[in-house]
């Protein structure tokens, strides 16, 4: 990770911590350098040496890996070490994508239930098909619940 910030011309201090490229005025260096990844602690930039020459560069994924591949080719890092390195990003991006899906569902299911009330609304009450509109709506309550608690299940393991 630090050659990779040095190539940037970017000195990390004793402590670690380089002025943060990515937002303005970071007079106190709050972007702390670690082994394999950097967060800044002021305006929460956060990732591995991938996502760096990504912001960096402001290229994507495998652009930011061709370039990183041939450097550490060169440089002596095994193919295998950037393999794993690789993996781990693919197995955020699988994250984010389940993340994104599970959001998705929600609305989803949001939506269904609207458009549900609404067409029960409609209905003469304790009509047939009232009744059975209103079962309906019970059961996609229930649907939009669980991909509600589905959704929080996924955040919480996120942050945690
Ligand atoms: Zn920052």
């Amino acid at each position: 990770m630090r050659d990779v910030v040095e190539r940037y011309g970017l000195r990390p201090n004793r402590a670690g911590f380089i002025q943060c490229p990515f937002h303005q005025g970071d007079r106190t260096a709050s972007l702390k350098i670690y082994k394999d990844n950097f967060h800044c602690y002021g305006c929460g930039a956060d990732g591995d040496i991938f996502k760096f020459v990504m912001l960096m560069e402001n290229c994507d994924f495998k652009t930011a890996f061709r370039q990183l591949g041939g450097e550490y080719s060169g440089s002596g890092l095994s193919d295998a070490a950037v393999l794993r390195i690789k993996k781990r990003q693919i197995e955020r991006d699988e994250k984010d994508r389940i993340m994104k899906q599970a959001k998705e569902k929600y609305i989803q299911a949001c939506d269904k239930m609207k458009a549900k009330a609404q067409e029960v609304e409609s209905y003469e009450p304790m009509s047939d098909e009232w009744c059975s509109g209103k079962n309906e709506l019970e059961k996609l309550q229930a649907a939009a619940d669980d991909a509600l608690a589905q959704l929080l299940d996924l955040q919480r393991h996120e942050s945690g």
